[in-house]
């Protein structure tokens, strides 16, 4: 698209001028290379047929991408056909049919107006790839009638490496270096995996598709960098030691940036895996932005702090109105530790306990003011101010700045992710 402004903005348009002739024959010219640069760059985004539609169904990704919604559009290149997976019954949509409208109507999904059963599979054909509301999704959609009989949900689900794709580019800028793309990949189906074989046998989704889980952005995400790293590191996933001794896949936690120490994962999320343990990390401060690194003190009303933690969580209703915030730090591993818990203290002075991070993101659900537990709390007046804050995110497992500092500095996928999770070992799926 570059090419397109480029021609217009280099060409002055003769407006006056005696030979009108000459001036059509300019107009003609630049609309013809402004098609031919059209058509090349549309030629360009042309998609890859997406890979792995010919493995088992029960071993893709299972996407949660809208929940408790009213209505969507549909649309795909290659046109898409619906499924209704109680009737087996199919209506196939031509690419001419453009976007069409999905919605419900008493606990059925509506397709084009046609009404459906209350579970529709959307089949888009080659490149299989499907535009939910304008947005492109590699794969299959299901789309769910909600119970309330007025809303439905839409999961994505797809090979495990074309999920890999639309997460790597989400969480990582695609400019990055290979071995920190790789190291992503790597951590990213790891992760993956292990949600889905921990939680998705009991639901119809394995993976929400924000920082819940991991963020997943369809095509978009993508890169030719990205689907390097994905190909180049296929199947490859991490292991450790559990709780009971055993080798297997666990939670491979990652954050934007430690702030110079990765925290235990004992002490944010309170599981035990051999690799989930806080190491030194010199290699986020050239990487990350200054102000993530160390982030700006941020205020809040005493009465809002109180309102939001004793709504989100009833055992501290007690309390009435918190008071004081008394913060603990396990581990003092520089000059400011992470908070991994909190006493709360109540205008009658009874007390109530929470992580660290759940004080954080109960204050600050979206988590870009107070950008991790790793600060000091005091009150001021009427006011909880969090200052002397460093790193962004909960800091358990690979720092992703980090990463790219390693790779930075010569280090490879292997060498990171050693690093970042000691004693991990990399095995193939
Ligand atoms: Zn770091």
């Amino acid at each position: 698209m570059y090419g397109r402004s480029a021609v217009f903005a280099g060409v002055k348009l003769p407006i006056t001028g005696k030979s009108t002739f000459r001036q059509m024959a300019v107009v003609v010219w630049l609309l013809a290379m402004f098609s031919c640069l059209w058509v090349g760059c549309r030629k360009r985004e042309l998609i890859e047929p997406t890979p792995g539609m010919e493995i088992s169904e029960r071993l893709w990704m299972r996407v949660l991408l809208f929940e408790d919604i009213r209505a969507c559009t549909l649309s795909a290149p290659g046109g898409f056909s619906a499924v209704d997976v109680a009737t087996r019954s199919r209506t196939n949509f031509g690419k001419k049919d453009g976007a069409v409208e999905v919605g419900v109507s008493s606990g059925r999904i509506v397709v084009a107006g046609k009404l459906l059963g209350r579970e529709v599979v959307i089949r888009p054909g080659r490149p299989f790839v499907v535009s939910v509301n304008g947005k492109r999704y590699r794969g299959n959609l299901r789309l769910t009638a909600r119970a309330d009989a007025r809303s439905f949900d839409v999961i994505n689900s797809l090979s495990v490496e074309a999920y890999l794709a639309g997460v790597v580019g989400a969480e990582m800028p695609s400019y990055w270096e290979p071995e920190a793309l790789k190291a992503q990949a790597i951590v990213s189906r790891t992760y993956g995996l292990f949600i889905k074989r921990s939680f998705g046998a009991g639901r119809k989704w394995d993976v929400r598709r924000t920082q819940a889980n991991q963020i997943y952005g369809g095509v978009s995400a993508e890169s030719a960098t990205v689907w390097a790293a994905v190909n180049e590191t296929a199947g490859a996933v991490l292991t450790c030691k559990g709780a009971d001794g055993q080798e297997g896949i666990f939670p491979t936690y990652f954050s934007s940036t430690c702030g110079g120490h990765t925290q235990n994962s004992k002490d944010v999320f309170g599981d035990s895996y051999s690799a989930l343990v806080g190491v030194q990390c010199p290699y986020c401060r050239d990487v990350a932005k200054m102000s993530f690194y160390f982030w700006p003190m941020a205020e809040f009303e005493a009465d809002e702090v109180s309102e939001k933690l004793i709504k989100r969580y009833p055992k501290l209703a007690g309390l009435k109105e918190i008071e004081a915030i008394e913060p603990f730090k396990v581990s003092e591993y520089d000059r400011f530790g992470r908070i991994t818990s909190v006493r709360l203290i109540g205008k009658d002075g009874k007390s109530g306990y929470l992580r660290g991070e759940d004080l954080r993101l109960t204050v600050d659900p979206s988590g870009t003011k107070i950008r991790s537990a790793a600060c000091e709390i005091l009150k001021v007046g009427d006011k909880f101010r969090f200052y002397a804050g460093r790193g962004y995110g909960h800091g358990v497992g690979m720092c992703q700045c980090g990463a790219q500092g390693m790779a930075r500095r010569g280090k490879s996928c292997e060498e990171i992710l050693s690093y970042y999770y000691p004693g991990s070992k990399i095995m193939r799926d």
